[in-house]
């Protein structure tokens, strides 16, 4: 903002063009003060400095840049996750995802999370369930290195692994895995999608395949008989059009039990899978 006199905070805040909350959470993070902090000393005047850092970010936030990665975190399930432009920012439909996962796993189960980004999934799943074994892989070691410090910060007991998914190490024994969890790159190159909104400042090797959109579900669901025991799980979140071809694959694949699990909005979002060594004996059938 353009003033010779200094300003108070709440000036700044009533004239910050920003959506109300967004423009409370870059001055508390800016600050470094509560909201409490705000409403009792709204009027303080800001510094020279304080009043350039908090415009810099107004500029970034006009210009696009989400929310998540000015703050440097973003809340999931309850669990505050640092982030930065190296991972996904955690969304809502990824939480039902973790519920499914943690229906299904076992008392004292091993699940790995594939993809991890900042470590949403595994670490989540670790804190609500401290039984399990919790493993997660990821190609990007920027990524890994934003996830180890969130598995550290929660106290989150997670066995982290790099590299292109099954041959990420290190990684479980074959066989041993009760629930494979992932939300890989799914959106298609060609998706509008990605040229909006957050999209566009978010890492693309974890949004698109560069491809069809199906070629990281089509590798996870490949890969998963190799290392699920018998009985296990496979858990994938897609996109909303991609329900049909995900439960396609599975059955190629010769998994069984295969339902699609609508989101919030009621939209086709996550399908599972249940692998059982007992009926691999025929060829699958599509
Ligand atoms: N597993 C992470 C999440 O769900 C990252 C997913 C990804 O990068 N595609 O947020």
């Amino acid at each position: 903002m353009n003033n010779e006199k200094p300003i108070t905070i709440s000036y700044w805040l009533q004239h910050s063009g920003l959506a109300r909350l967004e423009a409370r959470l870059l001055v508390q993070h800016s600050l470094s003060v509560s909201h409490a902090d705000i409403i009792a000393h709204g009027q303080r005047l800001l510094t020279a400095n304080e009043q350039n850092t908090l415009d810099q970010l107004r500029a970034r936030r006009l210009a696009g840049e989400p929310l998540a990665y000015l703050l440097g975190w973003r809340e999931f399930y309850g669990r505050t996750f640092k982030v930065s432009d190296a991972v996904l920012i955690p969304r809502p439909e990824t939480e039902h995802l973790v519920e499914a996962a943690l229906v299904y796993l076992p008392k004292h189960g091993c699940i790995w999370d594939l993809g991890t980004g900042s470590g949403a999934i595994a670490i989540t799943i670790a804190c609500e369930r401290p039984d399990a074994e919790v493993w997660a892989a990821d190609i990007s070691t920027e990524a890994l290195s934003v996830a180890k410090d969130n598995a550290t910060f929660l106290q989150a007991t997670v066995r982290f692994g790099k590299g292109s998914w099954y041959q990420a190490q290190p990684q479980p024994a074959a066989h041993s895995v009760d629930v494979v969890v992932s939300n890989p790159p799914y959106i298609a190159v060609d998706d509008v999608h990605l040229q909006q909104g957050d999209l566009r400042f978010e890492p693309q090797q974890a949004l698109t395949d560069h491809h069809n959109g199906l070629t990281a579900l089509t590798a996870v669901i490949a890969g998963a008989p190799t290392f699920l025991r018998d009985k296990g799980w496979i858990m994938l979140e897609h996109g909303y059009d991609q329900g049909q071809a995900v439960r396609a694959c599975l059955a190629q694949h010769g998994f069984m039990q295969i339902q699609t699990l609508p989101d919030l909005a009621g939209l086709d979002r996550i399908t599972i899978g249940q692998w059982s060594d007992t009926t691999q004996t025929e060829p699958a059938t599509n």
